[in-house]
């Protein structure tokens, strides 16, 4: 499902996804982190590659995508990621969604739901929010399979089936 016209090919989508799902496995295998990955892609190269590292680095906020967005300004040396495409392989949560806002990143493209902190669609819709001065339009669905797999082989072991289950 998406709102807004796709304005690049699919075969990138699904090439830059697959970056950002290699981030995630690197959270699991290395880190035995939440696998989540995220890509900073502008006018059609890799700024920056992150993922999930709030565990190893015991800070709530080290999201894949602030982290990769962080890393993005520090290569561009710029705070504003003008005509970026951010990719993750969950939909952003409420921080992370309000980051992409703060860059100017023109879009952001996502695998999966979150259902507990999704802020995009799931629990609310901040890219959407009309009274925000800068608009990133957004698309989903793209390798969803493969980052839902992620999370639910992690989650069950975890032996945390809820958490494994409530990826839809
Ligand atoms: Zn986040």
């Amino acid at each position: 499902m998406t709102h807004t016209p796709v304005t690049r090919p699919a075969e990138d989508d699904e090439r830059f996804m697959r970056l950002a799902l290699e981030e995630a496995r690197k959270a699991v295998e290395v880190l035995d982190e939440v696998p989540i990955g995220a890509v900073v892609v502008q006018e059609g190269e890799v700024l920056a590659r992150a993922h999930n590292q709030t565990r190893t680095r015991k800070d709530p906020t080290a999201h894949a995508e602030l982290i990769a967005i962080s890393e993005a300004a520090r290569a561009t040396e710029s705070m504003r990621l003008q005509g970026a495409t951010v990719y993750t392989t969950v939909e952003p949560c409420f921080m992370c969604a309000g980051a992409l806002c703060h860059a100017r990143v023109a879009r952001v493209v996502w695998g999966v739901r979150d259902p507990k902190f999704g802020g995009c669609v799931s629990l609310g819709g901040v890219l959407d929010e009309p009274g925000l001065n800068h608009q990133v339009e957004w698309s989903e669905g793209v390798c969803a399979d493969e980052a839902r797999e992620l999370l639910q082989t992690f989650f069950r072991s975890k032996r945390a089936a809820k958490a494994a289950d409530s990826w839809e």
